[in-house]
């Protein structure tokens, strides 16, 4: 047995609950249809949040962030992970909560620093080999061979090869394909090519010429018999983390990101400031030679009063850089105190910092807007549920919690399954609320109970 590293699955689960959100549901004139992409209602919201998406594409949000401030479970992580669908499909959504930054392990501004570069895409645009077909399907211009030079005018060559110490990509010269095509020589076949100042004198396979020359065929991995490799253009998608992360690792990570993998020898043990540099450095020069193409991403920071002066000021900074995501915040708090100050502030956010934001309002649901939303995570967790009982379940989210209320829907389908239905009814709901308390009565029962827990 091994023991492995846990891998954090945190920020997948939270945008699992938000599946059904597919954009901001706006029509062409930016209005908000009462319920499109997955959304319902939050009319205002949705509309600011489509101007700010304008606002986005037109490069108007550089140095500022947006704020949505409002109830818990009114859709601010929604609405946030609707504006990065927005701005395209492969734009990064890196969700994170203000209480992460605080480990003991780890630099708080550390933690904001790796979390801005998840929300930072890049997108690679790489030639690589593919193997398809037969040798005598490729044009002299889409096959290639890699070469390792071996003096005495010998050539020794592998079609497809890919790990050769020294290795050199040539372009298939027109005789040689000929050649190869004479001697049936198939993709991953060693093949020996013997020239005299640059000219091609004889091509062969292996199996022709092997004992002819003594060479050590075994250091190389030819490819799978019968296929060629033809060169196509792959483009990948990877944030900057990803990049930091895969350059870090003492091995691997290569074959994902073989381009940035290669440029970046010798391999580093932990990300740190001078290896992002670095990353910085190679992705510029990607950049600037239109091979990579940046794509800023989305990085949502919830409960954003749970930071302090420290992690504010880097914020700030952060705004600033040119090599910034789109940052987005919320809170559900009111005027309270900076977190470990003695300011009072809106939000809990410094006043510096709320300068630089466009703050939008989210409002608390009727109950047919939250019995809309509940039908749709039915429908989407594919769980059978009738309407009384959607009915219910809407009460139970205005007095408790929309969450809360999405929530209950999994477990009240299991207990619907032990008593042998598949649609949820109303005593499987009520079972279910019996055993799982919400926040607010979890709250009041502390309250009233105070005498019997340990203070
Ligand atoms: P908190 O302040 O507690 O972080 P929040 O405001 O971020 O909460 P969400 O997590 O976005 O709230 O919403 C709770 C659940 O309700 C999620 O599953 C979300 O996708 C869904 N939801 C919220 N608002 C809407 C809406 N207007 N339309 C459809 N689904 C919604």
């Amino acid at each position: 047995m091994k023991i492995e590293d846990v891998q954090s699955t945190t920020k997948k689960q939270r945008i699992a609950t938000h599946t059904h959100i597919k954009g901001l549901g706006l029509d062409k004139a930016g209005s908000a249809l009462p319920m499109a992409a997955g959304f319902v209602g939050q009319i205002n919201a949705r509309e600011a949040a489509g101007l700010v998406v304008d606002m986005i594409r037109q490069k108007k949000m550089a140095g500022r962030a947006l704020l949505f401030a409002g109830p818990p479970s009114t859709g601010k992580t929604a609405l946030a992970l609707g504006i990065s669908q927005e701005l395209g499909s492969k734009v990064p959504f890196c969700p994170m909560v203000g209480s992460e930054v605080f480990s003991s392990e780890v630099k708080k501004t550390e933690v904001l620093m790796e979390n801005f570069r998840r929300a930072i895409g890049l997108r690679i645009k790489e030639n690589k080999e593919v193997y398809e077909g037969e040798v005598s399907e490729l044009s002299p211009e889409e096959a290639e061979i890699t070469t390792g030079a071996y003096g005495k005018g010998i050539s020794h060559v592998i079609i497809g090869l890919k790990t050769v110490k020294g290795q050199k990509q040539l372009k298939l010269d027109p005789t040689i394909y000929d050649a190869l095509i004479k001697e049936k020589v198939a993709v991953g076949d060693v093949i020996y090519i013997e020239a005299n100042s640059g000219a091609v004198k004889r091509v062969g396979r292996s199996d022709v010429f092997a004992t002819e020359f003594d060479l050590e065929a075994e250091e190389y991995v030819p490819l799978p018999k019968g296929e060629v490799h033809k060169k196509k253009e792959i483009v990948q998608d990877v944030t900057l983390h990803d990049l930091d992360a895969a350059n870090a690792r003492p091995q691997g990570g290569q074959d994902i990101l073989s381009l940035m993998g290669q440029m970046m020898k010798p391999r580093k043990t932990e990300i740190t400031d001078k290896l992002r540099q670095e990353i910085n450095k190679v992705v510029n020069r990607y950049i600037d030679e239109g091979v990579a193409e940046l794509v800023p991403g989305v990085l949502f920071i919830d409960e954003v009063h749970m930071l302090d002066m420290e992690c504010f000021s880097y914020l700030n900074r952060a705004l600033e850089s040119s090599l910034s995501p789109i940052v987005i915040l919320a809170t559900n708090r009111g005027i309270c105190n900076v977190r470990g100050t003695d300011i009072s502030s809106p939000h809990g956010i410094p006043f510096d910092l709320l300068d630089r934001l466009v703050i939008i309002r989210t409002e608390t649901y009727d109950p047919s807007e939250m019995i809309q939303i509940l039908a749709i995570r039915a429908q989407v967790e594919e769980l059978g549920i009738d309407e009384e009982s959607l009915a219910y379940l809407g009460e139970i989210g205005q007095q408790a919690s929309l969450r809360h209320a999405v929530q209950l829907l999994y477990p009240a389908s299991i207990i619907a399954k032990i008593n042998g239905r598949d649609k949820i009814c109303k005593a499987d709901l009520e079972e279910v609320g019996g055993l799982y308390l919400d926040a607010k009565t979890s709250g009041r029962l502390l309250q009233e109970q105070q005498n019997s827990y340990i203070v």
